[in-house]
Order: C-alpha cells, then sequence, then structure tokens
C-alpha cells in the first residue's frame, strides 16, 4: 500500500461555512512556523486582539481568539459564567439555539426555553414576557445569526432586555461577525462567541471570543471550579495578556493564527461598514435571481440574512442530485437543509471573501442549469 499527497480541487464555497479564504490569507498559512512564545508571535497576538476588537466594535480586555472551533466558543462561554443551580433563559429559533440548551442542561444549570418559529426571528415579546416570570434568571442566551435558517435576530432590543432584567446577555455571533452589523459595546453584549471560517473567511478551528467586564467579575467570583480544564478562561487569561511575560497554556495553533490575523486585517483594510454593505449588495443581486428562477426564500424579507440564503427546494427537485451536479461539474459547493429543514432547504452562503459579483453570478447560472438537467 502506497499514499499519495492529499490535493483537492479548488471549489467556490457557497454554503454555511467554511466559506471561501483569500490568496492572501492562504499564503500566511505556509509561512514558516515560530515558537508560541517568540517575542515576535507574541506581538502578532497582540494585533490579533486588537483587530479582534474593532471587529466585535468592543474595548473588552478580555478579547481573544480560542484555539478552537465556533461549537467550543459556545461551550467557553456556557462553563465559564453558568453554574449548577442558575436560571438561563434561552431562545430558540433553530439549530444553534437547541444547542446552547444542551451546553446549559449539560452544566446542571436550569434552561427556561423560549422558542419562536424555525425561519424567524427570536420573539422579542415573548423574551421580555419569560424575563418579566422569571427574575431569578441570571442570563438571556441568544443566536445573533441563525445559520441553520437564515433568519437574523435583534440582538440590540434582546441585550437592551437583558441589561433592563439584571441578566447578562451571551450571545453567539458565529455567522454574524464581519458580515452584519453587530456593536458589542454599544449593545452591551456580555459574552460573545464567533468563527474564523464563516463571514472571516479564514480557517475553519478558531473561535473569537470576548467577555465584558461584569461576565469577568462572574468568572472570578464563581463558586465552583469550571469543569472543563482546557476552557476554564481564568486560566487563558493569563495566556493572552501578559505584557511579554506570557506563559504556557496550551501550544497555540500558530499557523492559523497567522491566517487569522491576515483576515483580520483584510477586513480592517476593507472597512467594517464596508464590509457589511458588500455583504447586503450581494445578497440583493443573489435574491433577485432566485426570485427570477422561480426560488422562495424561507424567511421573511426584513428578518433575512445576507449572509445566508435558506431557500425552499423547489417542488419534484431531488436535493442531493443537485447539489451533486453543482459539486461535479461546477465545483460549487452549496448547503443542505439541517435539523426541521433536512431534505426541505438549501442553503447558499455569501460569507466574506465569497461573497464578491463573480460568484452570484456563477450559482444563479449554475442552479438554473442543474434545475433543467
Ligand atoms: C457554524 C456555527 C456554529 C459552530 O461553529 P463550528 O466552528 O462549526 O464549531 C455555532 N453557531 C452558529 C450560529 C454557527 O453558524
Amino acid at each position: 500500500m502506497s499514499y499519495q499527497s492529499f490535493n483537492p480541487p479548488r471549489r467556490i464555497l457557497m454554503g454555511p461555512g467554511p466559506s471561501d479564504i483569500s490568496p492572501e490569507v492562504l499564503s500566511a498559512l505556509s509561512r514558516p512556523v515560530i515558537g508560541h512564545l517568540d517575542p515576535l508571535f507574541i506581538g502578532m497576538m497582540d494585533e490579533v486582539k486588537s483587530l479582534l476588537q474593532y471587529a466585535f466594535q468592543t474595548k473588552n480586555e478580555f478579547t481573544i481568539a480560542l484555539s478552537a472551533p465556533g461549537s467550543a466558543g459556545m461551550e467557553a462561554c456556557f462553563v465559564n459564567l453558568v453554574e449548577a443551580g442558575d436560571k438561563v433563559i434561552v431562545c430558540r429559533n433553530g439549530v444553534f439555539g437547541d444547542r446552547m440548551i444542551q451546553n446549559v442542561i449539560r452544566i446542571g444549570a436550569e434552561a427556561i426555553i423560549v422558542d419562536s418559529p424555525w425561519g424567524r426571528a427570536v420573539e422579542v415579546d415573548k423574551v421580555e414576557q419569560a424575563l418579566i416570570a422569571n427574575p431569578e434568571a441570571k442570563f438571556l442566551a441568544f443566536v445573533h445569526a441563525e445559520t441553520s435558517t437564515g433568519a437574523v435576530s435583534d440582538a440590540k432590543s434582546l441585550c437592551a432586555l437583558a441589561l433592563q432584567h439584571n441578566c447578562l446577555s451571551i450571545v453567539d455571533a458565529v455567522t454574524s461577525l464581519g458580515g452584519i452589523e453587530l456593536k458589542v459595546d454599544d449593545w452591551g453584549i456580555d459574552a460573545i462567541y464567533s468563527g474564523s471560517q464563516k463571514c472571516l473567511s479564514c480557517v475553519p478551528g478558531l473561535s473569537p471570543l470576548s467577555f465584558s467586564e461584569k461576565a469577568v467579575n462572574v468568572i472570578k467570583n464563581r463558586q465552583s471550579v469550571v469543569q472543563s480544564w482546557f476552557l476554564d478562561q481564568s486560566l487563558v487569561m493569563g495566556y493572552w495578556s501578559g505584557e511579554g511575560k506570557r506563559s504556557y497554556h496550551h501550544t497555540a495553533p500558530v499557523n492559523s493564527l497567522y491566517a487569522l490575523h491576515e483576515s483580520l486585517v483584510q477586513l480592517h483594510n476593507e472597512g467594517l461598514e464596508n464590509s457589511w454593505a458588500r455583504h447586503k449588495k450581494q445578497h440583493e443581486t443573489l435574491a433577485k435571481g432566485l426570485e427570477n428562477l422561480g426560488i422562495k426564500f424561507i424567511v421573511p424579507k426584513e428578518e433575512r440574512l445576507p449572509q445566508l440564503n435558506a431557500i425552499y427546494i423547489p417542488d419534484g427537485i431531488d436535493d442531493v442530485k443537485v447539489r451533486s451536479y453543482l459539486l461535479n461539474h461546477y465545483n460549487l459547493e452549496i448547503g443542505a437543509g439541517l435539523g426541521e429543514l433536512a431534505g426541505k432547504a438549501w442553503r447558499i452562503g455569501t460569507m466574506g471573501y465569497t461573497a464578491k459579483s463573480e460568484n452570484i453570478a456563477l450559482c444563479l447560472s449554475a442552479l438554473e442549469d442543474a434545475l433543467n438537467q
């Protein structure tokens, strides 16, 4: 038996993530490995931190990239902030809200679930009722951009409600960061996590994370020790903020962090508002083209995410056949439906570097061809 190197084809990634990465990000990955405690690397990590503060629009001192995917960012927020017996109001309007609930349950805390229909934003009124009915709740958790359905929720109003009812907010921004308006400090978000492979267009495997001062104080004043050693952020705090005194916690994924640095430099050069506007513009072109093909969106117009277009599979069309056709004839990946929408929907991502005119045009013509076949 002999093995050969793996050489993947160049695909165009228009699914729910990972998104395409730019040539600059790709080349950053192949630079020489240096020690993760090398002064030059520490200098780069400091820049990653300030670039993430820009992307999140926050001055939070605790702003890092966790060495693990978005799911670990989610878990890090819950295991560090929530203790057994705490009450947590969790909004569920898709797959990722449900995962938040699973996190709360595993901690031995109580999840108070606020359900909203799949394909719709979280219902702010219902959340307010839950906050009123549960004055002892300590946290409000919700997903800003529900990638499973393509719906955006009103993070600003939800965080204002949390504050009004003395709850800390825990926000999933895996798909929202870089793609739509998000203002951590202005909106008063206490704990937020994201992912590297969606609108930041970096390789998968890193999770930007930011905690407000209030959240850091909750972590410092815990009664119990965090059950996960790796995700215990009180141990990581020293690793990311030491002014040259960085201590060893784990070995950072050095080259992935070069790539994140590069993708954040590109976001900074473009400008956050310009990136939001680009996602919106490309979405509008795609939406018009899809409607011309007679395809219907799952989410009402005003609640749609520009970077994740969830559409109904037309009647009589074979889900898997179309997606394989796109992959085999056009090297184009689009996403399948997830959870309740499995087999009923496609999810077309226009995230980060993928959100450009030539990709939208290709996607529309390829899809038209596939449907005709
Ligand atoms: C992708 C995604 C996650 C999980 O991120 P991974 O990097 O796949 O672990 C969590 N929440 C949302 C909303 C996502 O879109």
